[in-house]
């Protein structure tokens, strides 16, 4: 037996997810190695599929989690062996097919990338899809940059959603890399966590937030967005001539009300960062660079452990906005 959140849903009870015990026999036959779960994570997607907020999960039952950092323990697939120390973000993990927030799981191999030297399981869950985003953003940045001769230190780089888990770790990323990163929040009180990550400066979210003009005063060489909407438009409408916008989330909106001008008028290009179904290479560049560029200090500031259960309360927190940085799960507390 091993405990696991449910998630279920039925004409009788409606929506619902809880902790339980299930055997393995019931693991997925979809699968060809087989995991023992040591960390998982809650992500903003995690807390549209623990509550139900949003159609995310597409079959029932279903063991939620899009991430987990586990030991094999059988393997019929030729590039995995018992004993071998993985990561799984995305793939629809958690939303197709039975994910991470428990003690085992049953994966396709082909979604596995190796736990990278250096980082121990806790940290790669503490990063999660979260921080790997952040890296994927920050690398389509960093081409732009390499390719447009952008140096660090040459303007200022917007990060919005600071306070969040893809946020958090752009932050830190990007301020490792010697950027002058300003950080835009809904949380002014978290001022000092977020300049104890790296932000040079820390700006209300609302000056991005509202609707705003299709071109304004030229600011950022590059951005890193999770919050899309309006924040998203006034981001690309503020972006320095030349400069590059990388938007992967959707926490203000799904909507995208700007218009075609910092694109034809000041050739702003607009990166979309998928984590998701990202290939396997991109996949393991990511986490090289994280394990090689993300300080672990700044990491263990913007992380919050938890166990299985309280991973329950922690979805609708995560969608109200009230988690600050990263939340690991620790499946066998
Ligand atoms: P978090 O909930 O940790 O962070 C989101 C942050 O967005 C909040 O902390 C808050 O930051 C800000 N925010 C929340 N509501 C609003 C609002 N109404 N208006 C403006 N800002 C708001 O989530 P994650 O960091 O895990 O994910 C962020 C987004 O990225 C989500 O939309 C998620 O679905 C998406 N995502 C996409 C991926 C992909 O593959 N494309 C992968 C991972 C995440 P603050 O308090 O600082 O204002």
């Amino acid at each position: 037996m091993f405990k696991a959140l449910l998630i279920t849903k039925t004409d009788e009870a409606g929506y619902r997810c809880a902790l339980t015990e299930l055997e393995e026999a019931q693991l997925p036959a979809a699968g060809d190695v087989t995991v023992r779960v040591d960390w998982s994570t809650i992500n903003y997607k995690d807390g549209l599929a623990i509550t139900g907020q949003s159609p995310v999960v597409r079959s029932f039952p279903m063991v939620p989690g899009i991430d987990l950092a586990g030991t094999v323990t059988g393997s019929a697939h030729p590039r995995w062996k018992a004993g071998d120390r993985v990561i799984l973000n995305g793939f629809g993990v958690g939303e197709t097919h039975w994910g991470g927030l428990a003690q085992m799981a049953r994966v396709k191999g082909d979604w596995l990338v190796p736990l990278p030297k250096g980082l121990s399981a806790r940290e790669a869950m503490a990063i999660g899809t979260a921080g790997y985003t952040a890296m994927l953003c920050v690398m389509a940045l960093q081409k732009h940059w390499a390719e447009t001769g952008t140096a660090p230190g040459s303007g200022e780089v917007l990060v919005t959603g600071a306070n969040g888990g893809v946020g958090s770790v752009a932050v830190a990323l990007l301020a490792a890399l010697g950027h002058t990163v300003v950080a835009s929040t809904g949380r002014l009180a978290e001022t000092d966590y977020l300049k104890g990550l790296g932000a040079a400066e820390v700006i209300d979210r609302a000056t991005l937030g509202a609707p705003g003009k299709p071109l304004q005063k030229e600011r950022w060489i590059g951005v890193v967005d999770s919050v899309g909407s309006h924040t998203l438009a006034n981001a690309c409408a503020s972006t320095r001539y030349g400069g590059a916008v990388a938007a992967c989330g959707l926490a203000q909106g799904m909507d995208l009300p700007a218009s075609v001008a910092p694109f034809i008028l000041r050739g702003v290009t607009l990166y979309g960062i998928d984590s998701v179904m990202a290939p396997i290479k991109r996949r393991e560049a990511a986490w090289a660079a994280l394990a090689q560029g993300l300080d672990r200090h700044k990491l263990a500031a913007m992380t919050t452990e938890i166990g299985l259960a309280a991973a329950l309360d922690a979805g609708p927190q995560i969608l109200a906005g009230q988690v600050r940085g990263r939340l690991v799960v620790n499946v066998n507390a």
